[in-house]
């Protein structure tokens, strides 16, 4: 069975994937290892950040004395664009709110959120679209490749969900924006929705289908 090593330190990020991957693949994650690495992600699209973090990982783990035995890296770059705001705070979002003092690291996620609001206050509900958008970046765990290499041998995967941005936040599920976005053809937030829901139509649940796809090309045969 194919070992995947999810490169993110966001639980939530690793929960989704777990779910959306089901038993077809060992799943590990950052919890598996002591060892911490914080790639700073300096690009300025979702494609060039992923990518940095599954080669850095890819690039770790590519080392016998690691032993944690993955065939591949997976990172998760993703992120909210919001078109009143001109696609902010998009690759921006983990750190929304601590942009405006230049505090390092990522913010609570109450303090983006309550910013996204302070922002569109004024900004009425047919002016309020957005999506999330996710890319997957799959890096093969490959012993003496360099970092140049693990980039050139790296997929990406990408998805959006289209939606719009509630004037308050509802709901106790899933993590980040959730409580903010209202995907299209649904009358509740991602979070009043739920996990199951959301992973029918997540950015996240479409970007990893085009990675599984990849990974497994077989069509889909008749359940017996
Ligand atoms: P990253 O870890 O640098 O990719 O930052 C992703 C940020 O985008 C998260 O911290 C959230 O603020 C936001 N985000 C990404 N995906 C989601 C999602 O599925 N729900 C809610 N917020 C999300």
């Amino acid at each position: 069975m194919t070992t995947l090593f999810i490169a993110t330190a966001n639980g939530h990020k690793v929960q989704e994937i777990r779910a959306l991957l089901g038993s077809d693949y060992v799943v590990l994650s950052q919890r598996d290892t002591e060892v911490r690495l914080e790639p700073e992600e300096t690009g300025s699209t979702f494609a060039e950040n992923a990518g940095i973090k599954s080669v850095t990982w890819a690039s770790y783990l590519a080392m016998d004395e690691c032993g944690l035995g993955a065939d591949f890296v997976l990172a998760d770059d993703s992120g909210l664009e919001v078109d009143a705001l001109g696609g902010a705070p998009g690759v921006h979002s983990a750190r929304f709110a601590a942009l405006d003092d230049g505090r390092k690291g990522n913010s609570p996620d109450a303090e983006n959120n309550a910013k996204l609001m302070r922002l569109l206050s004024a900004v009425p509900e047919g002016g309020r679209t957005a999506r999330f958008r996710c890319v997957l970046a799959l890096t093969p765990v490959t012993p003496g490749l360099t970092p140049d290499a693990l980039a050139d041998a790296t997929r990406c995967f990408d998805g959006a969900c289209e939606g719009r941005i509630a004037t308050g936040a509802v709901g106790q599920g899933g993590f980040g924006y959730d409580p903010l976005f209202v995907p299209d053809g649904y009358p509740a937030s991602f979070a009043e929705l739920g996990e199951a829901v959301k992973n029918q139509l997540s950015h996240r649940a479409k970007a990893l289908a085009k990675l599984r796809s990849y990974l497994d090309p077989r069509p889909a045969g008749p359940t017996r």
